[in-house]
């Protein structure tokens, strides 16, 4: 069985807005063992929405379509089905008796055209839509000589969508399954050692057709093993992925940080959080991205009290009180620096680790050296200081840079 996914909508076409139902429902379908063989975006336009809904039906069995089930005119996918399948809108009482309750509870009187959306293709079932007033539709439509095709239209709102294939499409697609099948992944998150590294530390795992089978991707220095199973439920897949996983772990000991949606940040806070141990951070080079990404995070401020962040040599002298023997020229100051300004922040915010990240170093035009910034951690036992590479697209330079200083934490909390 192969499915299509329709993505409905002028806000798409245009580029004004990114379609991320289409990447949301496909990996759903995935999971149930359904393979997507198209994704289609069209606007908001008749003819156009046509000729998409009859190529969908005849090439794919189970066509997920998203927007334009809106009450306004230009939202036609009610209208464009009820013509695929040849067949009359009419009216579902109960549909109507819905919106009107909605429109009721919120003490407004329902607009004249909001009574479209209680319309659907003759011979439709109905997805109930509890959040909004958009019902969605859940239609056969016939093919000579061959199943009809299944086709759902849903709202574009996300949260609704969602919401409605968790509830109804999902368990009618896989109702359609002659075998319940379905395929899950687990993600495993790595950080200090380069992607080919990691490989060659994973004898055979990353080969083509293993099962399960193991992807590696890397994204700004943070490489993500993915394994992939596929069984008759969720329980089968996680026992058939989990001696893939041990061997992971005990290939790769602490370079594994976490899992799934885990960020470094995340593993720090949980380890500053067990250990109850308070943090501040000096940052230079990657202008508060560890502050940032550090405060994001529920309760951080039990665990992060603070940092400073500086742009320059003049505010780093700042920072570390004035002292103006820190800043030089010479690669051995700027490690001075760095170690400075984490033993200054640790102390101004009286925390129990103080994490720094220097500035970058200039190496002249005609030198071979390659720029590198300074990370230092300082505690109460001293301060540790690495120096990294501060090469490559710009795009990755602080997310890395402030990763190495993350994990330099994250590897001295593991030793406590
Ligand atoms: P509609 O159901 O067409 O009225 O869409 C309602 C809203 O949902 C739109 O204004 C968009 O903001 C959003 N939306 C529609 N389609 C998508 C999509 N494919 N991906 C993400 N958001 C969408
Ligand atoms: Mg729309």
């Amino acid at each position: 069985m192969r499915a299509e996914v329709i993505s409905i909508g002028d806000e798409l076409t245009s580029g004004e807005r990114l379609d991320t139902n289409c990447q949301w429902l496909s990996q759903r379908l995935a999971e149930l063992g359904v393979v997507t063989a198209f994704h289609t975006t069209v606007a908001d336009d008749h003819a156009a929405n046509l000729a998409v809904f009859r190529a969908a039906v005849e090439r794919a069995d189970v066509v997920v379509a998203t927007g334009g089930l809106g009450p306004t005119a230009d939202d036609l996918t009610r209208e464009v089905l009820a013509e695929t399948a040849g067949k009359p809108l009419v009216l579902d009482t109960a549909a109507l008796a819905h919106i009107e309750g909605l429109f009721a509870r919120r003490a407004r009187p329902m607009p004249e055209r909001n009574k479209v959306q209680a319309y659907f293709p003759e011979g439709s079932r109905i997805v109930p839509n509890p959040q909004g007033t958009a019902p969605g539709i859940d239609l056969d439509v016939p093919r000579a000589g061959r199943t009809p095709s299944r086709v759902f239209a849903l709202p574009g709102v996300p949260a609704e969508m969602k919401e409605m294939w968790r509830a109804t499409v999902e368990p009618a697609i896989a109702a359609m399954l002659p075998e319940a099948r379905v395929i899950r992944h687990r993600r495993i998150k790595c950080f200090g050692v380069g992607e080919s590294d990691l490989e060659q530390m994973l004898p055979d795992l990353i080969k083509r057709g293993r099962v399960p089978s193991v992807g590696i991707t890397v994204h700004e220095a943070t490489i993500t093993l993915r394994i992939t199973a596929a069984g008759r439920n969720d329980a089968e897949c996680r026992a058939a992925m989990e001696p893939t996983a041990q061997t992971i772990y005990e290939c790769l000991g602490e370079l594994v940080f976490g899992e799934e949606d885990d960020e470094l940040q995340h593993a720090v806070l949980r380890l500053l959080k067990r250990k109850d141990l308070s943090l501040a951070v000096a940052e230079w080079s990657s202008c508060g991205l560890i502050s940032r990404w550090l405060s994001d995070e529920p309760d951080s401020a039990d665990y992060f009290f603070g940092s400073e962040v500086v742009t320059g040599p003049t505010t780093a002298r700042l920072a570390v009180g004035g002292d103006p023997t820190v800043i030089a020229t010479d690669d051995a100051a700027w490690t001075q620096t760095t170690k400075a300004l984490a033993e200054a922040v640790r102390l101004r915010f009286q925390t129990d680790f103080g994490l720094a990240v220097g500035g970058a170093t200039a190496p002249a035009a005609d030198s071979s050296e390659t720029p590198v910034v300074a990370v230092a951690l300082a505690s109460r036992d001293g301060i540790t200081v690495r120096t990294v590479p501060y090469t490559g697209h710009s795009a990755i330079l602080k997310p890395r840079v402030a990763k190495q200083a993350l994990n330099l934490l994250r590897l001295e909390l593991m030793k406590r």
